[in-house]
């Protein structure tokens, strides 16, 4: 199919089919190649360009399963963060691969015994994320894959400085994909400091 011809293994291409995705969006065929390659992405994309499995299909293929978290995703709200954690499901369907969510606005206790049944895939809203860490629930250390997803809109949620705290907890060896649909001079900064050797994908 054109989701192989992008790099992406039989399963994944398959699960993709079933949920009758023909073509990749211009955004998948962009991305998908750098992030299967470990390369770090800034992309500019909107919700609606099929950003979603532009990261989570090649992230899926680079993780081997562990249950040690390795690959973070952050994101401003519950709302996409439920959506994230969603997509990873139905991608990872034909896989071993364990995803968990946390979320603020709700209480601790299914989130903490989540956190320490362990997982290989978190998506998280930021400041939920660091109540947990600060209670030694969950560790970034084994972190090889990061995505700041949204992160205009977690700029304008106040959440940059919780944002950065998180960056700084994981290794410094690590993947980091980065999605904001605008890019101001405080975001230019933080890819500039979070991320290395950034490939730009523009749609
Ligand atoms: P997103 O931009 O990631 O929020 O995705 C927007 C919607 O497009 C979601 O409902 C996806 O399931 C769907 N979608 C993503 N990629 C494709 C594709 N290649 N073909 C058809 N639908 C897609």
């Amino acid at each position: 199919t054109a989701f192989s011809k992008l790099g992406l293994q039989d399963a994944l291409a398959y699960a993709v089919q079933k949920m009758d995705y023909v073509e990749p969006t211009p955004i998948q065929a962009q991305a998908i190649p750098i992030v299967l390659k470990g390369g770090d992405v800034i992309g500019s994309a909107q919700t609606g360009t099929g950003k979603t499995a532009a990261f989570a299909l090649p992230i899926i293929q680079r993780l081997s399963t562990h249950g040690r978290l390795r690959c973070l995703i952050l994101e401003p709200t519950r709302e996409l963060a439920l959506q994230v954690e969603e997509a990873f499901h139905k991608f990872a369907k034909f896989t071993d691969l364990r995803v968990t969510i946390v979320y603020g606005g709700v209480g601790y206790g299914k989130q903490t015994s989540d956190l320490k049944r362990g997982m290989d895939i978190l998506a998280a809203t930021p400041g939920r994320l660091l109540d947990h860490l600060g209670q030694g629930n969950c560790s970034l250390e084994d972190v090889e894959i990061l995505v700041l997803d949204e992160v205009d809109r977690m700029l304008d949620m106040g959440f940059l400085p919780d944002v950065r705290k998180i960056v700084q907890r994981c290794p410094k060896a690590r993947q980091t994909l980065f999605f904001s649909a605008t890019l101001p001079p405080e975001l230019e900064q933080l890819a500039g400091w979070a991320l290395h050797n950034p490939t730009k994908v523009e749609i």
